[in-house]
């Protein structure tokens, strides 16, 4: 007996939707092409509790036929191709004919349709596949498409739905790169009856760029426009030095569907690189234009990726165009330019090696330097923070007497011992080298460590003890050199140290950083300036409801309307010149976790701040600020890796030297 046969619509269609329809966004993502390519001028959506409840897109465009409205849910129905040839020169969005059929396979739909003018439609409801109505029905011109209770017949698809919020997240996405892709169309998107989008619809890509973005960042783009005989280029691409802290701003735009494309957004990267800071991107809309014959889209079920024919061609000519455009200005970047509030009066030393503002008293009474080195110094040469040498060069009294006093008068810094209890895990890269017995590690064993919380600043700043307790203690260290600006050499009796400088400093910072804020509102302090904020309208709805978190991180956020919010007031220690950066990866991680704790606000929190307020590499040091370094480091509770588990040194006792020299065998 023959064992294969076709499987009937119906089950094909919800094969399908597997991979046509795969949450919400896809429905309004596919529904909103369709309208698209109907030619409609102004496409208004709405959707209801994460577009799981319903989606409506409704349209002006030319509607479809009352003979062709059953035919449209038909598999393969497309009034877009005809025939293969047809295949290699698409000009519209869709061409598939798998929309309609996939979505009414696994909700309820309702399409009011009419392709005149004369209020004749046509009315079709189809539930899980199933017609359940067709008949004439009074409409204006175009097309009202209502979808609801998405995957009610498909439990376990629906079991895979995350929140609202994620759906609307994934929904709002799929809209704005629309809008930007079709600067020429009037959308208005809302959710739960909130408007989320606007856009006029009279051709002004920035005006788009606006309404999604913000006008800051509207203000910060620069018009890219470039061709080839093969490739157009067009769009707007934001100066280096306003930048987002993730890459989903990069909106690539080909034949007027966005896609998504490692290879463009690597040219992209490869232009701006060295013009942004680490972990930070550019906001990017670039349009592609191309003879239909040079890309093939039909390679991915939702079309978000396609297959350019010339692709080394089209990278190379996308990288080079967009240098040109950001090497055309004067694009020196300033550390702070965007950072607005009262500034300028922070000194690297103070800035990088005090727990506070202000003097401080030291263990041996003498306190850190108050006088300042200009803000101004910063954009020399330097490209950073002055070297503290150039500072005290030009004026010798801003010798850091603290620093000078302790470097000469005190032995090398032994921390006090750890008086915890808990075992601290090493981190597997130290460990490899302690494992190897003739290797001998900093953290040679398990070194016992404080975790205790809530140990005052005092602690942190305790004249380092001896190490008679017979617990494990951090190595004394002597300062050698500095090796490429970002490691320091040290060593004693047992050997040759090596410490990241960055991971050090920012142990000691976010130490110092999780003290503060487990009690920030006792620092609380008014900004001369607010500081000014702009986000994307889902994401300021969803931040306007979590805006207690912020305050329990001392950071004052209040929504000043629309997409803008404002801070007002900050603790005095948050990191200065740094506090938009740090906001804004604040909101960023608030938006994406899901669950939100005090511990982890704390502890995330202070990981930022301590990253971005501790030296980076290639930065030379003084000998005081070395040894500064090392006598807070002595007083860590975990002076052994960064907050991130990198280890912050490694050592080789003279054992070790001996054998890489062969001096032993
Ligand atoms: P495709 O878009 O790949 O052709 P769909 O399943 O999305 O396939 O749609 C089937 C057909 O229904 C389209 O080819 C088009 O003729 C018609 N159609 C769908 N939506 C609209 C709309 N909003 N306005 C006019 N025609 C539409
Ligand atoms: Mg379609």
């Amino acid at each position: 007996m023959a064992k294969i046969h076709v499987l009937d619509e119906h089950i094909a269609n919800q094969i399908a939707a597997g991979e046509v329809v795969e949450r919400p966004a896809s429905v309004v993502k596919e529904l909103v092409e369709n309208a698209i390519d109907a030619k409609s001028t102004v496409i208004e959506v709405s959707v209801e509790e994460g577009g799981l409840q319903s989606i409506r897109v409704k349209d002006n465009g030319t509607g479809i036929e009352a003979d062709d409205c059953e035919t449209a849910f038909y598999r393969h129905a497309t009034s877009k191709i005809a025939n293969g040839r047809d295949l290699f020169q698409i000009t519209s969005l869709g061409f598939r004919g798998e929309a309609l059929p996939s979505i009414a396979a696994v909700s309820k739909v309702s399409l009011l349709t009419a392709s005149t003018d004369d209020g004749k439609g046509r009315l079709i409801k189809i539930e899980g596949g199933k017609l359940i109505c067709n008949q004439d029905a009074p409409s204006g011109q175009g097309t009202d498409f209502e979808v609801r209770e998405l995957f009610f017949n498909t439990p376990a698809r629906l079991k895979y739905m995350k929140s609202v919020q994620t759906e609307l997240g994934h929904i709002s996405d799929a809209m704005y790169r629309m809008a930007l892709a079709h600067p020429d169309i009037s959308f208005r998107f809302q959710h739960n009856g909130n408007q989320l989008l606007h856009t006029l619809g009279n051709g002004d890509l920035l005006q788009v760029i606006a309404a999604v973005y913000g006008t800051s960042a509207a203000k910060a783009m620069l018009p890219i426009e470039a061709e080839d005989p093969d490739y157009q280029i067009s769009g707007y691409i934001s100066r280096p030095d306003w930048t987002r802290s993730n890459r989903n701003a990069v909106t690539t735009i080909v034949g007027g569907r966005y896609i998504r494309s490692n290879g463009l957004n690597a040219a992209v990267m490869r232009a701006y690189h060295t013009l942004l800071p680490i972990n930070r991107y550019p906001l990017l809309v670039m349009k592609l234009d191309m003879h239909p014959s040079l890309v093939d889209v039909n390679v991915h079920p939702a079309k978000l990726e396609v297959r350019f024919s010339k692709e080394v061609e089209l990278y190379k000519f996308v990288e080079d165009e967009t240098r040109k455009v950001l090497m055309g200005q004067t694009l020196i970047p300033r550390p702070g330019r965007e950072t607005i509030g009262p500034k300028g009066s922070s000194s690297f030393i103070q800035e990088q090696f005090a727990f506070q503002k202000g003097p401080k008293e030291l263990p041996n009474g003498e306190s850190l330097p108050t006088t300042l080195p200009d803000a101004d110094n910063l954009q020399s040469e330097h490209r950073g923070f002055p070297s503290p040498n150039a500072v005290n060069d030009r004026n010798p009294s801003m010798t850091p007497p603290a620093f000078t006093q302790q470097n000469k008068q005190s032995e090398p810094y032994r921390s006090r011992p750890s008086q915890a209890t808990e075992s601290f895990a090493l981190s597997p890269q130290i460990r490899e080298a302690g494992s190897n017995n003739s290797y001998r590690s900093a953290t040679q064993n398990s070194y016992n460590s404080s975790r205790e919380v809530g140990a005052s600043i005092e602690g942190l700043w305790a004249p380092p003890a001896g190490g008679d307790t017979g617990l494990p203690v951090f190595p004394e260290l002597n300062y050698i050199g500095q090796h490429h600006g970002t490691y320091i050499i040290a060593q004693n009796d047992e050997g040759l140290y090596l410490i990241d400088q960055h991971a050090a400093h920012e142990r000691i910072n976010y130490e110092f950083y999780y003290e503060q804020f487990g009690r920030p509102a006792d620092a609380s302090q008014e900004l001369l300036l607010p500081i000014t904020l702009e986000f994307t309208p889902s994401e300021s709805r969803q931040l306007g409801e979590r805006l207690h978190w912020f305050e329990q991180a001392g950071v004052y956020l209040e929504h000043f309307g629309g997409q803008t919010f404002l801070v007002r007031s900050l603790p005095y220690w948050f990191p200065q010149g740094d506090e938009k950066a740090i906001i804004e990866e604040m909101a960023e991680w608030v938006l994406s976790e899901r669950t939100i704790d005090l511990a982890k606000l704390r502890e995330k929190s202070s990981i930022l701040c301590s990253c971005k307020a501790s030296i980076k590499a290639n930065h030379k040091l003084t000998e005081q600020e070395v040894d500064s370094l090392f006598s807070r480091l002595s007083a860590c509770k975990q002076p052994y890796t960064c907050p991130h588990g990198r280890p912050i040194l490694i050592s080789f006792s003279a054992y070790d030297l001996e054998k890489l020299f062969k001096r032993v065998m």
